[in-house]
């Protein structure tokens, strides 16, 4: 079980690392520019070092210590991580989070509604979606495991396409922790949802950071590619919102193939993967508990 919430946490961050370096370019631009990217390489739209994160890894680290302070009712505590997070002064946060914390006033989910007010209703992005990851790895009872991954999603995005993408992919993560196939599970969660064409077509829109597209891309990858490191970077290759498509399909392929089978020139590159590490053991405690 370690193993597997390891190689979560590890997918989540290697996607990321990995795909930052083409974030925001077209495929094409990938192409020209770097033939195909295979490995960690950093630089990228925010320079980053190899082996650096972005938010989608920093905000996967806020739910998992908010849910270790106070795995009955995490919300606030997660609440404070994203704070504390925001205070680092990232430079990646994104339109809708960003809009969220200059709202916040106390009440995540009223900053989420006026949030998306002020955007015009442009408030289904893939925010919350790429960071819900261990809410599932913390919590073996299902009903309790999909309440949190409803709220956590309001807290910033008020709109029910976000919510439904975040219920989609906790599920299947549940499965695969009951020792499903990835396929499997997959096939189960979207058969009768909007996804559910992305059994037989590939996606016809942009990998780009609204999540209907995104998670379009993330089952796309995850149904077609055999192992771990084909998901992520054939994720990296299309660019666009790159670093997010690969950190959550790579969440999942992570999980389904554990820690221990994640190629190591990838995972130990990872920055902070001693902290993944930490909060992985937690988690599982908290699972356990
Ligand atoms: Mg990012």
């Amino acid at each position: 079980m370690l193993d597997r919430i390891k190689g979560g946490l590890f997918g989540v961050a290697v996607g990321d690392a990995l795909g930052a370096t083409t974030e925001f370019m077209s495929a094409e631009e990938v192409r020209e520019r770097y033939g195909k990217v295979t490995d960690i390489m950093g630089c990228g739209y925010f320079d980053l070092l190899p082996g650096e994160v972005t938010d989608d890894t920093a905000m996967t680290i806020a739910v998992a210590k908010g849910i270790i302070q106070s795995p009955d009712n995490p919300i606030p505590a997660i609440g404070e991580e994203f704070l504390r997070w925001y205070d680092t002064k990232p430079k990646d946060v994104g339109t809708i989070i960003r809009t969220v914390f200059s709202i916040y006033n106390g009440d995540w989910f009223d900053a989420a509604i006026k949030a998306c007010e002020k955007l015009k209703g442009r408030c289904a992005g893939n925010g919350s979606l790429m960071r819900c990851l261990p809410i599932a790895l913390a919590y073996a009872d299902k009903e309790k495991m999909e309440e949190i991954t409803i709220w956590h999603s309001r807290m910033t995005h008020a709109d029910d396409k976000a919510t439904e993408a975040c219920l989609i992919y906790n599920r299947i993560a549940f499965r695969l922790l009951q020792g499903e196939s990835l396929s499997d599970a997959i096939f189960q969660e979207i058969a009768h949802t909007r996804y559910e064409p992305m059994l037989t077509e590939a996606p016809s829109c942009l990998p780009d950071g609204y999540v209907v597209h995104t998670m379009s891309w993330v089952l796309h990858w995850l149904l077609r590619c055999e192992s771990f490191e084909d998901v992520v970077i054939s994720a990296t290759n299309m660019g666009e919102d790159s670093d997010t498509v690969a950190a959550i399909a790579g969440g999942l392929k992570g999980l389904e193939a554990g820690y221990e089978q994640l190629p190591r020139r990838f995972v130990e590159k990872i920055r902070c993967g001693g902290e993944l590490e930490n909060l992985a053991t937690q988690l599982m405690h908290v699972r356990n508990e």
